[in-house]
């Protein structure tokens, strides 16, 4: 099987891929490229409408090739966005085989890795003639900022039951069938201003009263599935001036929803009581950014993965991601899938890279997964 995979046309593609900006909210260009690229290997192409919901300046792209094979159809699923630095990049290929960045930016193996990858499958089944299921393939806009452009989408576009998204880390095998809830926050103390030297006893201390607060939590891992943090906090004016307001902002994960739910809840709550004692009052904000799935190990979706590892030779390890993806989004829309390895490491870093064998993998699983007759 892995004959049939171009290398150098792989390579080619990622590279090109690689040299065209698409930061989240600014795929229009990628999304052409695709478009012309889906087009000339026979799918039927949309873009879709989201991009005034989204917040992206073109839509999520979705393609279909009919089946020659009648089998159920199966989603194939990347993201047209990379993470900053987004401008300006240009793969580099060294003698080992590594593919970096500049270094000045990032690679954008997150995600066009997957995207070439899928590109390359497609174009083996069209030189062969290889027979294959009804296919379907997504490129989503924003999936970066929480998947907006997942969020957005209408599922009622897709036939396919079954999804596989390729946005993991590590190498070809891997994959995640598990994701936690992630829920962001914002609190404000609202303490009151007074003049630090004259009338210290006339302000109510903002910030520490947030000290307070963050003392009392726990953070970290707070149990053996959810961690809790406090990751910015700002507050004050002057040094002579009591402090009238400080803001934290942090997050809670979770495999567990509710878990994620209660832990934010108690971490407000912490809060309130900070500031009721001190004589302050609080104004404290929550948002589900993704929620969690886990995709059960009998599901078809997940021996038709291992099956495919078997036919290449790989051994199937299937795990858990504490990130994000767009098949939070999609999971929580009735869709079964996994998260498959595609071929990048050091991802949302300058140091990003991947390689051209895991390139040449990640094809092939797209490849296998396309044609398997099983
Ligand atoms: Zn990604």
């Amino acid at each position: 099987m892995n004959k049939q995979i171009n290398r150098e046309r792989l390579l080619d593609t990622f590279v090109k891929l690689v040299s065209i900006d698409s930061p989240s909210y600014k795929e229009r260009e990628m999304c052409e490229e695709l478009k012309k690229r889906l087009l000339a290997l026979g799918l039927s192409v949309e873009e879709d409408d989201t991009a005034p919901v989204s917040g992206s300046n073109c839509g999520n792209l979705i393609a279909t090739l009919p089946g020659t094979l009648e089998m159920e159809p199966v989603l194939y699923c990347g993201h047209m966005d990379t993470v900053s630095p987004a401008y300006g990049k240009r793969a580099v290929i060294h003698d080992d085989g590594r593919i970096t960045s500049a270094g000045d930016t990032v690679l954008g193996a997150d995600d066009l890795s997957c995207v070439a990858g899928i590109l390359e499958a497609l174009q083996v089944i069209k030189e062969g003639n290889i027979s294959h299921g009804p296919i379907e393939v997504l490129f989503t806009t924003g999936e970066e900022v929480y998947g907006t452009g997942a969020s957005a989408f209408d599922m009622t576009k897709l036939q396919s039951k079954d999804a596989y998204i390729f946005d993991l880390t590590g190498q070809t095998g891997r994959a995640a069938r598990k994701a936690p809830s992630i829920i962001s926050f914002q609190i404000e103390v609202k303490g009151k201003a007074s003049h630090a030297g004259f009338a210290p006893e006339k302000g109510i201390h903002a910030v520490q009263i947030a000290s307070k607060a963050i003392g009392r939590l726990q953070l970290g891992h707070v149990d053996e599935e959810t961690t809790a943090n406090i990751g910015l906090i700002s507050g004050g004016a002057a040094t002579n001036i009591v402090p009238e307001s400080c803001v934290v902002r942090g997050e809670v994960r979770s495999y567990s929803h509710q878990k994620a739910l209660d832990e934010t809840e108690l971490i407000i709550e912490t809060f309130e009581k900070a500031a009721r004692e001190a004589g302050a009052e609080i104004a404290a904000e929550s948002k589900v950014c993704i929620k969690a799935y886990e995709t059960d190990l009998g599901s078809p979706v997940v021996k038709r993965f291992e099956s495919a590892c078997r036919m290449m030779g790989v051994e199937p390890d299937l795990g858990e991601t504490f990130g994000g993806s767009d098949l939070n989004v999609f999971a929580n829309k009735g869709m079964e899938g996994l998260v498959l390895a595609s071929a990048m490491e050091n991802c949302h870093s300058c140091s990003e890279y991947t390689t051209v064998e895991e390139l040449c993998r990640v094809a092939e699983m797209a490849l296998t997964l396309m044609t398997m007759t099983e």
